[in-house]
């Protein structure tokens, strides 16, 4: 960032030069112009960044962080984190062949997810991925099953269920005694003996995962505690753990949120850890938003401005479809003008898109001063946008450029609308 910049609260590689927001060195209207709008834009460094403050936390342990490609899964990004030596945490066999198609290491992959097929088993056996985290008793027999059938012992992890509040969205909370993840914190023991008794499967590990945007140390000790005490419980009744995954979560700063740094929540952690005598163990961790959450931007065109009685409205051509969490968890973007000018006109307005749904809006009551033309820039749009990204109202998915330095790189074209038809048929 050169010395004219000055970057944006809490986005250290957003900055204004001048009026000019710029990612890193690149301007965001020269971007807009060249590749249209809406754009998702990625800082390089931020990502990089967000990794070093992990690798700080766990220095001098045995420790692999497995970015959750769920939160940004477009291969430009996996390619980042696979040449920095990150392993992936993958939910889907289509998730695994994208981590494959970045060159990841196979052994530095594990496998989440409540509702692995048949299918995506083999398929992960036969990449030869590092461990399947499991998510039932019934997931370990047919997980058994599959290995067994193709001369294998598939590497497993049970999540358990700490039942533990995140104090997070209830639709991000993951880790309480009423949701579908895991196995209940009192059947574990009970389930690992069963695990370690059937052919087709080898223990490794144990996993948790108590939620996402998680901006305190406090759910993350308490999980600790409960995790510590199964492995104490489970070794007791005769089964070796080797690793420990924790899971991901942490959160990042949307609208002034302030969660702990990685290196300062994970020297936390790990003292608790030491002292309970735990130190020496391989841990894993399974980060996706603190990963990539404000690494991204997504660059829009105010399409009309239209007041109101009750409310002004700026239309943008960015939707629900590209930017979905305002619609699936009432979440909060900062809305910035691209360039800062202005009009002489400002005025609170509702950001909200082109898509027939009142669900559509991406930023309630922000003051701007824009008119038709104009660019605005949504931050904090790394995680859980591209990747959710749907085709609603056929809109085509938006184009994604990553920035490194001066030098900016399309990592996605625009979708076109023949992609979009090419599989469906009209019938007779
Ligand atoms: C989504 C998910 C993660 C990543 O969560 P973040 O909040 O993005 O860090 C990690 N592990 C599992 C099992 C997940 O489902």
């Amino acid at each position: 960032m050169s010395q004219n910049q000055s970057p944006l609260p809490g986005q250290p590689h957003i900055a204004r030069n001048g009026n000019a927001l710029m990612v890193e060195q690149v301007s965001l209207e020269a971007l807009a112009r060249e590749h249209g709008t809406p754009l998702f834009v990625y800082s390089r460094q931020w990502m990089l960044d967000a990794l070093a403050a992990y690798q700080r936390g766990f220095e001098g342990r045995d420790a692999l962080i497995c970015y959750a490609m769920k939160a940004n899964s477009s291969l430009g990004i996996l390619r980042v984190f696979a040449q920095a030596g990150c392993g992936f945490d993958i939910v889907s066999g289509g998730e695994l062949a994208r981590a494959l198609a970045v060159g990841a290491d196979p052994a530095k992959i594990i496998f989440s997810g409540v509702g692995k097929t048949r299918a995506e088993m083999r398929q992960a056996l036969a990449a030869g991925i590092g461990c399947f985290n499991v998510e039932s008793e019934e997931e370990l027999d047919v997980l058994s099953e599959v290995a067994a059938a193709a001369g294998q012992r598939a590497p497993v992890s049970i999540r358990i269920n700490p039942n533990v509040d995140p104090k997070t969205h209830p639709y991000i909370s993951t880790g309480l005694k009423g949701n579908k993840f895991g196995i209940a914190h009192d059947r574990a023991v009970h389930a690992y003996r069963h695990a370690a008794s059937l052919p087709g499967l080898r223990v490794v590990g144990i996993d948790c995962h108590i939620g996402s945007q998680i901006t305190e140390a406090s759910p993350y000790m308490d999980a600790l505690e409960r995790v510590l005490d199964l492995v104490q419980a489970i070794e007791a009744g005769g089964v070796p753990l080797h690793h420990i995954d924790f899971g991901g979560g942490l959160g990042i700063d949307y609208n002034g949120d302030t969660p702990p740094g990685a290196d300062q929540l994970w020297h936390q952690l790990l003292a608790r850890i030491d002292a309970r005598g735990f130190g020496s163990r391989k841990f894993i961790i399974e980060p996706g938003r603190s990963l990539v959450g404000n690494a991204g931007v997504c660059v829009t065109e105010v399409l009309y401005t239209k007041p109101g009685e009750e409310k002004n409205f700026c239309i943008v051509d960015a939707a629900m479809n590209d930017l979905p969490r305002p619609a699936m968890y009432q979440a909060f973007h900062r809305i910035e003008a691209v360039s800062s000018s202005g009009h002489g006109q400002a005025k609170d307005y509702d950001v909200v898109g082109p898509v027939c749904e009142s669900g559509d809006w991406i930023g309630r009551d922000r003051l701007l001063d824009v008119q038709a033309g104009d660019f605005l820039a949504v931050l904090s749009a790394g995680a859980y946008c591209m990747s959710m990204a749907s085709n609603y109202n056929t809109r085509n998915r938006a184009a994604e450029v990553l920035v490194s330095g001066s030098r900016a790189t399309l990592i996605r074209q625009r979708e076109t609308i023949e992609d979009q038809l090419r599989n469906e048929l009209a019938g007779d």
